[in-house]
């Protein structure tokens, strides 16, 4: 067993001053944490539950868009006629992750915290640089079917779990934090890391900062917009590939595009060359086509998941088809259109 000092502070201030001694973990929903605890995948020295903390559960509109608080369950964004009205492409992709149970419990500012689903990062008798650095990434001559192919590095070829997380991208959400030296937004594209040499840290987060909130901007393409998830089995299984795209059309062309993927790389992958590139065409496969080998240039695929390039390349296609057609995918009737 693992001893670790548990603290449920009731203020914001408590929550970040318990949280910056070393190997503290923040406790929301715990639907990851408490899992990586079992698997003694993570040990921490103090668990910090910040569910009693006030502020952080609610979901508002103001002059600069819709503000998620962290402690909102992905079950009550993905409800909210808020979210629902003006970030449909949000409240889809939340529906396409996990099962309800899961989304009852999980919060907004859980889902950008949880970590790569990795079969040997949560086999800690594994090697893993992930886990603990230095010891080496067995996946890239292992089994590596669901692991990156943009983005990767030689310590590691982790992916990003999360479904909400590529919408966000796609939304240019920032993320409100506030930690020991004040507040600061941080752009959702500088949020999560690529792996590089330090693959054990997954985001720009601080010692003891806390995540408060999720910002999102007016624009939340409600008329063109999809969220695609291409997965092993159609319910509670994480993407091989998703896409989420938001586009503006005027006068029957592309005015503004948005794509972003999941499940190839260390976080949420967005090229917005690519995007440019779309801008001024009016929608038609040879441009969706062009938009895809420019989000793929430098794609690398390992020994068991070189299949996600191509399939990569179909699912941009196919989902800025269903965006420009104002057919979002169905998140309950799941027959790909
Ligand atoms: Fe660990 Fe990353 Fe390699 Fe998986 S891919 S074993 S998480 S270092």
């Amino acid at each position: 067993m693992n001893r670790f000092e548990y603290r449920r502070p009731v203020t914001l201030r408590d929550a970040m001053g318990a949280a910056t001694v070393p190997a503290a973990a923040i406790l929301a929903g715990g639907t990851n944490l408490v899992d990586l605890m079992k698997y003694h995948v993570t040990q921490p020295s103090r668990v910090v539950d910040i569910n009693r903390v006030p502020g952080l559960d609610s979901i508002s509109r103001g002059e600069d868009g819709l503000r998620i608080g962290a402690l909102v369950t992905n079950a009550e964004a993905a409800a909210s006629p808020v979210v629902a009205e003006h970030h449909p492409l949000l409240a889809s992709a939340i529906l396409a992750g996990a099962t309800p149970q899961l989304r009852n419990m999980a919060t907004t500012g859980g889902n950008l915290l949880q970590r790569t689903r990795c079969y040997y990062f949560y086999d800690a008798a594994m090697d893993c640089n992930k886990r603990r650095p230095g010891s080496g990434c067995p996946a890239i001559a292992g089994v590596n079917r669901i692991h990156a192919i943009l983005g990767a590095s030689k310590s590691c070829i982790a992916t990003h779990p999360s479904d909400m997380c590529v919408a966000l991208a796609a939304l240019e959400a920032q993320v409100h934090v506030s930690g020991p030296n004040g507040e600061r937004v941080i752009a959702f594209a500088d949020f999560h890391r690529l792996p590089g040499d330090t693959p054990e840290r997954d985001t720009t987060l601080e010692p003891g900062e806390v995540i408060v909130a999720v910002a999102l901007p007016d624009a939340g393409f409600g008329a063109n917009h999809t969220y695609l998830k291409l997965r092993d089995r159609q319910s509670y299984a994480f993407a091989l590939v998703s896409c989420a795209v938001g586009l503006r059309l005027e006068d029957g062309r592309i005015a503004q595009a948005r794509i972003a993927l999941g499940g190839v790389a260390h976080k949420p992958w967005r090229v917005p060359e690519a995007e440019q590139l779309l801008v001024g065409h009016a929608p038609s496969e040879d441009a969706f086509a062009a938009a895809a080998d420019r989000i793929l240039r430098g794609a690398q695929g390992h020994q068991h998941n070189r299949f996600k390039i191509g399939l990569a390349h179909g699912v941009i296609i196919r989902a800025l088809g269903q965006a420009a057609a104002g057919t979002p995918q169905s998140q309950t009737d799941k027959r790909i259109a």
